[in-house]
């Protein structure tokens, strides 16, 4: 194998910016040696030297190439050591890895994206590549939850997310503890969905967020009348070579690093048994 075909060589990226997003989410601003190509809703093995790596989507526009942001939630041994970085340290980067979101198939189309936690990472970058061509799709709407307010993330940037004309935003947490502010929706981001009017004959859906989440949305869309096929879940799940060799992360007869991470729910045989 040489150096070019080597699909498990690391970039030793920057990290030029580190924003907190939630009392456990970060976004990190990773300055790469060179541009960097990828595909919305393809991930990378990002890591830190010594210590591990794990599979994490850009949350960026992938038009935008080079630095990249990855928004990653500290829940474990390697995130928590990420959360504790400064501006200028090392982040090791490969990939881009798996299939992202096959924007071909969804033009003409409206675009509804559900998202809930850090799930929001991923459909952040479709949303923002999304409207680079905005006038290609018949719409974009996209609900967001959180479990309380200060768990949603991309607050900055809501405001001006608001003003995109073609971009039609919801949001919504789940409860408010006394002492946060919030104006907006209570309840489930499913909530967010039923008032919806859309044309389900030529809406595809985009969903990512806790495996809970993405079960009861992808329910309330089928029942909303769209189509299996027209349904985009992207799928976690346990990754570590993240190229389709250590069979890890295998769901039914696909491995989700290589045929995913996004998936139609008509491809699956057993639907019910993808959320566990
Ligand atoms: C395609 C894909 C994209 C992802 N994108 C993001 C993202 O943009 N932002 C983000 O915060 N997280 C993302 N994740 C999840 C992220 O990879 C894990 O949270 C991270 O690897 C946990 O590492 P850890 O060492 O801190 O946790 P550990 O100490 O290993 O474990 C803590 C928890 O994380 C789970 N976990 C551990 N390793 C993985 C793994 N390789 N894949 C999935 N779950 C794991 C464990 O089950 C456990 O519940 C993504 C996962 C996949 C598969």
């Amino acid at each position: 194998m040489n150096a070019d075909t080597n699909v498990f060589k690391r970039l030793e990226t920057t990290c030029i910016d580190i924003k907190t997003e939630s009392p456990t989410i970060k976004t990190f601003v990773l300055q790469c040696p060179e541009d960097f190509e990828f595909k919305t809703g393809q991930f990378v093995e990002a890591g830190l030297m010594g210590v591990g790596e794990g599979p994490f989507t850009p949350s960026s526009s992938h038009y935008v190439k080079n630095p990249i942001e990855i928004s990653i939630m500290n829940v474990g041994y390697m995130t928590e050591k990420i959360h504790k970085i400064e501006e200028g340290t090392t982040v090791t980067m490969r990939g881009p890895y798996g299939n992202g979101y096959p924007l071909d198939k969804f033009e003409s189309k409206h675009v509804l994206i559900v998202g809930g936690g850090v799930g929001l990472a991923p459909l952040r970058s479709l949303m923002l590549t999304l409207v680079h061509d905005i006038e290609d799709y018949a719409g974009i709407t996209v609900c967001f939850g959180a479990r309380t307010p200060a768990d949603l993330i991309y607050k900055d940037q809501l405001d001006d997310w608001k003003q995109i004309n073609g971009l039609d935003l919801h949001l919504s947490v789940d409860q408010v503890p006394e002492g946060q502010e919030w104006k907006g929706k209570t309840g489930v981001v499913t909530t967010l969905l039923k008032p919806l009017d859309i044309d389900k004959k030529n809406t595809v859906a985009a969903v990512c967020g806790p495996p809970i989440m993405m079960k009861f949305a992808t329910l309330a869309l089928l029942e909303m009348g769209l189509d299996p096929s027209a349904i985009y879940l992207s799928m976690e799940s346990k990754m570590y070579c993240g190229v389709g060799l250590c069979r890890h992360c295998t769901i039914e007869h696909y491995f989700a690093c290589k045929d995913g991470p996004v998936f139609t729910y008509d491809q699956f045989e057993n639907p019910e048994a993808i959320w566990v």
